[in-house]
């Protein structure tokens, strides 16, 4: 983790620069108990404009979604960039994850186009390579155009050939987590936080959001 050791906040209020009720969701459970107050897009009285994803990375995108959000709404923004790696499909969706089989239309329509594009692509690949990861950057921005903190996590599984479970949002249904012995869709949301990439790289974020708490 990178941190600005020249950083003070004196606010207990964090953005979460994501449209997605889900993610929001998933740092409020981790962040609230300490104390962080968690606000999502929609809790701002002016959305800002959504910055072009277009780095080819998840740290990239994180970044300049961090900076973006930061500098547009005069808050400290925290961003994360999410998605999942497959290794025989050579890292792809990566951060293509959202918008993978091109369809538009709903969350939930772009998530059934993209399971199924992953079930088709991974027909023919035995059981022994189907290894893949979510990964999550996150990156936490000053309004100042400051990187204040960069983190990350993975939570390692296989892809299944039937979808399990109905928690959670996007490829949870398809990824069997190797510890767990279930899909992230058959894990409650305090299991999945536990464990979880955006978990961990939120919990690894908690040292300096504490620190801006007491400062
Ligand atoms: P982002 O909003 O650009 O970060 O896109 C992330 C995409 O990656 C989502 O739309 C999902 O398809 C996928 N993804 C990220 N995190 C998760 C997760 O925790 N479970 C399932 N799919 C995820």
């Amino acid at each position: 983790m990178f941190l600005c050791s020249l950083w003070k906040n004196p606010v207990n209020e964090v953005l979460l620069a994501t449209g997605n009720p889900h993610k929001l969701a998933e740092v409020r459970a981790v962040l609230g108990p300490l104390g962080i107050e968690v606000l999502g897009l929609d809790d701002l009285p002016i959305v800002p404009e959504e910055p072009v994803e277009d780095a080819a990375t998840f740290e990239g995108n994180a970044r300049l979604k961090a900076l973006a959000y930061a500098r547009d709404s005069g808050r400290t923004a925290l961003a994360d960039d999410s998605g999942l790696e497959v290794d025989a499909l050579g890292g792809d969706p990566g951060v293509r994850s959202a918008r993978w089989s091109g369809v538009e239309g709903t969350r939930e329509e772009r998530d059934a186009a993209n399971n199924r594009k992953l079930v088709e692509s991974m027909r023919d690949v035995p059981e022994s390579a189907r290894t893949a990861r979510f990964v999550c950057a996150m990156c936490l921005a000053s309004p100042d155009g400051r990187v204040l903190a960069e983190t990350r996590g993975t939570f390692e599984g296989v892809i299944t050939v039937e979808p399990r479970g109905k928690n959670g949002f996007g490829y949870d249904q398809h990824l069997h987590l190797f510890e767990e012995g279930r899909t992230s869709a058959e894990l409650s949301p305090d299991e999945k936080n536990a464990r979880s990439h955006r978990g961990a790289a939120t919990r690894a974020m908690a040292p300096l959001l504490e620190a801006m708490i007491r400062d």
